[in-house]
């Protein structure tokens, strides 16, 4: 029987996503609506790498199931590689995806060339086990600012965030397109492969 893996994430479009790139793997993919509601956890970690691994470990003790966890963002170069750690809460607690993308597109009015407005989304995901074993990949894509949001697809900073090579935003890019090169494909086929040595 295939065991179950809990895609452990308190934001419904991230664990769509992760639980989309899991999906034809031997292993049974729940979520944390499968469980009884969780308390989120608090990510005082100061990097993507120990948030998700303080996710990962405090929801394996929540459910007392192996978990995957991701910890992502977006580093923009001219501001120092902020949103970063803080994306999610960029313009606030509680703030909406447009709030922070009207933040950061207001923090970039005076640069104007793309090579002003270098960026990367990083994604660090983590696996932990009721056992104790952790394992941890991790993805990015490059890219840069665009002028305005454009397109609908995603969430967060996808309107705002161009992929290398491409004209197009990652909210205007077909899902498939955004799987197969952002950072959390990257991360989660990479964890894929550790995950398959120990099926
Ligand atoms: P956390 O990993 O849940 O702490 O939050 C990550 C935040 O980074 C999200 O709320 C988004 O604002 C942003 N982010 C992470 N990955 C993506 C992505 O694939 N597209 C757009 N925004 C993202």
């Amino acid at each position: 029987m295939s065991q179950e893996l809990v895609v452990a994430s308190g934001n419904r479009d991230k664990a769509a996503e992760v639980a989309k790139l899991l999906a034809d793997t031997s292993w049974r993919i729940r979520t944390l609506a499968d469980y009884l509601p969780v308390d989120e956890p608090v990510e005082d970690g100061e990097t993507f790498e120990e948030n998700a691994l303080l996710k990962a470990r405090y929801y394996v003790a929540a459910v007392g199931a192996p978990c995957v966890a991701d910890d992502s963002g977006l580093e923009v170069d001219v501001l120092n590689g902020a949103p970063g750690v803080f994306s999610a809460r960029y313009a606030g607690e509680g703030c909406s995806y447009a709030d922070n993308n009207a933040k950061l597109l207001r923090e970039l009015a005076s640069y104007r060339g793309k090579e002003s407005r270098q960026a990367r989304f990083r994604c660090c995901a983590a696996y932990v086990d009721p056992e104790g074993t952790e394992l941890v990949a991790e993805g990015t894509v490059e890219g840069h600012i665009a002028a305005e949001p454009r397109g609908a697809n995603g969430f967060g900073y996808d309107p705002v965030f161009i992929p290398k090579g491409f004209d197009a935003t990652f909210g205007e890019l077909p899902p498939e397109t955004k799987h197969a090169i952002s950072h959390r494909g990257r991360a989660f086929r990479q964890l894929r492969e550790l995950l398959t040595g120990l099926e």
